[in-house]
């Protein structure tokens, strides 16, 4: 079984690298293969333009969609590009491993997501969810939080985290078709001194542990939608 592990901070010695260093030991251990996409080092682009094609679909108008679908059925992705969709379309299992910055995913990974996610490849105007063609795989979410966890409790101060997490849960993961395992918060990571901060890199590897045990989140079904949506989408899934 391959995992991917993409993560996001500047910092070598972040507590960032600390928990993706851990996640790769504990998968290793337990007999997987594992990648580590570290965005920072590799200096990845994280903006989408027309440098992400060698191919022209369309000279005159840029369309994002065409020209993904132009560049992959002609070999004419960016290599940074290639390179990680095809560890995407490897893998068993994705993890995203990233501080919380500003509500989201820092930008180098929303990056990630936006150039590599490709259209036709990963999901269709009627492949999605159940229909995505990342189904089969599994998806996991690693951050760290300056907030305190009541911070992100019911009626928190910054709102659930479950509700700062579904751009990437529904939006993405879910999207595209893959099963979406319960997210691994570390919350008051800068305050919360080392001792803290070691029992959390320990709750981690006991976290990828149980991957198997864990439930995945509920996803909305693209079947039940289809009478509310455009004719255009209840057509079979291309
Ligand atoms: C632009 C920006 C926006 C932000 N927005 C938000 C927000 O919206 N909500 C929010 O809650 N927070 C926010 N924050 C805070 C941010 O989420 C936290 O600072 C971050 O999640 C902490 O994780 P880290 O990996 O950066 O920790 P680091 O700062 O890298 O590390 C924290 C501590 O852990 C130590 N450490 C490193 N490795 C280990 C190890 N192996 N064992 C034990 N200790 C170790 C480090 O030395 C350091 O003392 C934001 C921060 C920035 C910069």
């Amino acid at each position: 079984m391959k995992a991917l592990i993409v993560v996001a901070h500047p910092e070598p010695d972040s507590f960032t690298l600390a928990l993706a260093a851990a996640g790769r030991l504990s998968l290793e251990q337990q007999g997987w293969e594992v990648a580590v996409s570290d965005l920072y080092r590799m200096q990845f682009k994280a903006v989408l333009d027309r440098d992400d094609f060698t191919t022209v679909s369309n000279p005159d108008r840029f369309n994002v969609s065409l020209e993904q679908r132009h560049a992959w059925s002609h070999q004419g992705l960016a290599p940074d590009v290639a390179a990680e969709v095809a560890r995407l379309l490897a893998t068993d299992l994705l993890i995203l491993q990233f501080p919380l910055w500003w509500f989201a995913a820092p930008a180098i990974l929303k990056g990630w997501i936006d150039r590599v996610f490709l259209s036709g490849v990963v999901y269709g105007r009627n492949a999605m969810f159940e229909r995505g063609r990342l189904a089969g795989k599994r998806a996991l979410i690693c951050l760290t939080t300056g907030g305190p966890a009541e911070a992100f409790g019911p009626n928190g101060l910054y709102g659930e985290i479950d509700d700062l997490l579904r751009p990437l849960h529904r939006g993405v993961l879910g999207f595209t078709g893959m099963t979406v395992l319960p997210p691994f918060v570390c919350h008051d990571v800068p305050y919360a001194g080392d001792d803290a901060r070691r029992d959390m890199l320990d709750r981690y590897r006991a976290h990828l542990n149980r991957l198997d045990t864990l439930e995945a989140l509920a996803m909305p079904r693209l079947a039940d939608h289809l009478d509310r949506l455009q004719p255009s989408l209840r057509r079979p899934a291309g």
